[in-house]
């Protein structure tokens, strides 16, 4: 006998299961597409010690007729599947018919299903991948998926599993994630019988990414275009290090792709800085021709047969939406950090539930917003919109008041399209720095040093762009010690420093002379700003839009702009804010810090105990 010899079935499956099933947030990911691809609208996953000793997942979808209960633990059964062709235009989530298989090759199933058709229903019993019972039950149309043990008999991949917490948390955020694609359905997540989520069903996609957003945002419209792009981005100030908070959608697929983050970084243009990454949900939308969904073992990843083409979608759909960052982010009453996403807020829960919650598990720790306000009518006190869970809850247990640190409302970026600096009443000018301002509901305040910073840097990027500065000839040329490297450096880009409107040659091997600077730095402290400019990298200059253009325009911007500690008068104010009027991108300064802030009733009434 050779040494070849054809692996057993349960083999396969178990191999097949290493790619599929890396732990139990793949597993409910993997029953969570099977439902929404049978068509469900009411998806309720439960996890017993994080889906350790149980995963099951229920749903209301088409179900299955006896036949193909059975037949759908055979590796490479699929509905949704038929000929080579049909792997060219896939418009179900699943299609390789190996999720079941791999499931039940390393649990214990028992799967309930019924289909309209059919008057009873059925009841299959899997164990490591021999079925030890079919029995006809009576039972709701749809499935009930029960996967027990995971790992039982694969006591090595057990070993990997974490603390049941953290794969709560991982089931928990790709379910969120996830509906952003599916907002049609009710999702629910159960952790040992606790109602974890809780996002009931909404009309649109934008509905359902609103309803998870606490930070300021603003929306992509989707244009007629083969290529749909529709989203949701946060402000510039909410940006993050690392880029787990930006979330994409191909037709509804939760999926990774390096070049859409640059396609989005690209769209924020320069309100952010380098290492920056946005944050928000890109969802797009395109015939499933177009897109090949087969490259990767868990699906996560996809081919655009146009990627140039998404890529600029992506890139001006983001683009066009930044620029309507003209108005004032929400200002918020405590000292932590705001975050986009009102994403699980699980820590918070243990600190803001009151003593005495550990006698009930009960904690919801997130809840949708419109569902709240139906279950803890308190909510509607506040005056405020609230969004998410990130609110003040009336625990519905023992009476217990549930005070959330945080309470984030919903910016007025998106609500308020038409804000205007100049229509603002300016009422004064507070420690030489802020202008305190009413709107017609809230308080505005505008960091006048960002303002002006933000309002500077246009000009000089624009102006630069569009081939020069005007300059100005100094009367006096001034000499500025530099150092060897220093004055290397300037000589050798001055034909640039020349676009910035900066006229500088070498004076010997360590100074340089300069004969002209532009208007705006009228005033600076010119030595400073040579010796800044002395050791940036003219790298990429003449044309890379991000980078070094982006660098100097900010340095030169910084140095041009009000410094706090000047004091404004009434007629400069109104001056500054027509500038900012004229101008994009208004409400951020170029280092992405908020530029202007606001302050509605509802919070204002809070500080001083208005709202008990
Ligand atoms: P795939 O999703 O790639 O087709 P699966 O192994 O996940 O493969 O499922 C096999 C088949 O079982 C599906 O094609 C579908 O017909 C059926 N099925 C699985 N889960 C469900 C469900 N929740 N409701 C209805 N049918 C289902
Ligand atoms: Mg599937």
């Amino acid at each position: 006998m050779g040494k070849i010899q054809v692996l057993s079935d349960l083999v396969v499956n178990q191999i097949s299961a290493g790619e599929v099933v890396e732990r139990p947030a793949s597993v409910v990911r993997e029953l969570v597409d099977n439902s929404v691809d049978a068509g469900a609208t009411d998806v309720s996953v439960y996890l017993e010690q994080g889906g350790q000793s149980l995963i099951r997942v229920v749903d209301n979808g088409s179900g299955m007729g006896a036949e193909d209960a059975a037949l759908a633990f055979e590796r490479h059964a699929t509905s949704k599947l038929r000929k080579e062709s049909d792997l060219l235009s896939i418009s179900t989530l699943g299609f390789r018919g190996e999720a079941l298989p791999s499931i039940a090759s390393i649990s214990k199933v028992k799967m309930t299903t019924r289909s309209a058709e059919s008057a009873t229903g059925i009841e299959v019993k899997i164990e490591g991948g021999a079925i030890l019972s079919v029995n006809d039950v009576s039972c709701q149309v749809g499935t009930d998926f029960e996967a027990r043990m995971l790992f039982f008999n694969t006591p090595a991949r057990r070993k990997f599993l974490k603390q049941p917490r953290t794969e709560e948390l991982k089931v928990e955020k790709w379910l969120l994630h996830s509906s952003l694609g599916h907002p049609t359905v009710r999702y629910r997540l159960f952790c040992d019988g606790d109602e974890i989520l809780n996002l009931p069903a909404k009309a649109s996609f934008i509905e359902r990414a609103k309803s998870l957003i606490s930070g300021s945002y603003v929306v992509i419209e989707p244009r007629p275009s083969s290529i749909q792009v529709e989203g949701v981005v946060g402000h510039p100030a909410l940006a993050q290090s690392d880029f787990n908070a930006l979330i994409f959608l191909v037709n509804g697929r939760l999926i990774q792709d390096r070049a859409l983050v640059k396609a989005v970084k690209d769209g924020f243009d320069s309100t952010l800085k380098f290492q920056e990454m946005p944050v928000g949900v890109i969802s797009i939308k395109i015939p499933p021709s177009e897109v090949d969904v087969n490259v990767h073992p868990q699906k996560s990843e996809v081919r655009f047969v146009n990627s140039q083409g998404v890529f600029l979608a992506v890139r001006e759909g983001v683009a066009s939406a930044v620029r309507r960052f003209n108005s004032p982010v929400a200002g918020i009453t405590d000292s932590k950090r705001p975050e986009f996403w009102a994403k699980s807020p699980a820590p918070l829960v243990q600190q803001t539930y009151m003593s005495g919650a550990s006698t009930s598990s009960f904690a919801p720790r997130f809840l949708d917003s419109d569902q709240s306000t139906e279950q803890f009518g308190t909510f509607a006190n506040y005056g405020g919109e609230f969004v998410g869970g990130a609110a003040v809850a009336e625990a519905p247990i023992a009476g217990q008041r549930v005070v959330q640190t945080e309470l984030i409302h919903r910016s007025t970026a998106a609500t308020a399209p038409n804000f205007s600096f100049s229509s603002l009443r300016y009422v004064g000018q507070i420690m030489y720095c802020y202008l305190l301002c009413e709107s017609s509901d809230s308080l505005v305040v505008v960091d006048m040093h960002a303002a002006h910073e933000r309002y500077n840097f246009n000009l000089i990027r624009n102006s630069y762009l569009k081939g020069g500065i005007a300059v100005q000839e100094l009367l006096v040329p001034a000499t500025i010690h530099l150092g060897k490297e220093g004055v290397a450096n300037l000589s050798q880009n001055s034909d640039y420093l020349k676009r910035f409107g900066i006229e500088v040659e070498a004076y010997g091997p360590l100074s340089v002379v300069v004969r002209a600077v532009p208007p705006f730095l009228k005033g600076a402290d010119l030595e400073r700003v040579l010796r800044e400019l002395a050791t940036e990298s003219f790298d990429g200059l003449p044309n890379s839009v991000q980078g070094a253009i982006d660098r100097i325009s900010a340095r030169l911007a910084c140095h041009s702009s009000i410094r706090s500690g000047d004091k404004l008068g009434p007629e400069d104010v109104r001056a500054l804010f027509q500038a900012l009027d004229s101008t994009e991108f208004s409400a951020a300064c170029p280092h992405g810090r908020p530029v202007v802030v606001s302050f509605n009733e509802a919070q204002i009434e809070r500080w001083f105990g208005r709202d008990r």
